[in-house]
């Protein structure tokens, strides 16, 4: 039958090692991300260097004034790293998400591994769930393509891969 066929490919892909490099490729790249993000909070230690002008001023008026200025400013630098942070992160996600289900799709030839049919309204499945394993969230062969309708059928149950 043609799931059991789909079954071995799917097998073999674990043992390639050209999969394998590409999954390292993929990790490294993710590494790489997040150090551009920790960089991203350096302008707040730069932010600390400023205060003791601020705290030289004596009187409660100019502490006050200070006081709004900081929080102003302090506000204005958290949103901008909060928002950039975030825009990055989504974007990324989506678009990798997007390219690992196509390879995902055309890994299986737009065939449903439930049913065998070809076609339809297809699913990408992660055999690793997403939460639990989050470097094999782009791993093409930690995916199933499958129909929608027989992609609720597998979380369901009611389809058991071996
Ligand atoms: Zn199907
Ligand atoms: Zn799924």
């Amino acid at each position: 039958m043609d799931k059991k066929n789909l079954g071995i490919k799917t097998r073999g892909l674990w043992k390639n090692p050209e999969y394998r490099k590409h999954m390292s490729e993929v990790h490294k790249g993710q590494r790489a991300w997040n150090k551009g993000i920790k960089t991203g909070l350096v302008p707040r230690t730069a932010f600390k260097k400023g205060q003791p002008s601020l705290n030289g001023m004596k009187g409660k008026k100019h502490s006050l004034e200070s006081r709004k200025k900081m929080s102003k400013r302090n506000s204005g630098e958290n949103h901008w790293n909060w928002k950039g942070g975030r825009t990055i992160k989504r974007g990324m996600h989506s678009l990798k998400v997007k390219e690992w289900r196509k390879e995902v799709f055309e890994n299986f030839d737009f065939t449903c591994v439930s049913c065998g049919e070809e076609g339809g309204i297809l699913r990408a499945h992660h055999i690793n769930e997403w939460a639990k394993y989050p470097r094999e969230r782009f791993d093409v062969s930690n995916g199933l393509c499958l129909h929608d309708r027989c992609h609720i059928d597998l979380h369901q149950g009611m389809i058991i891969y071996g």
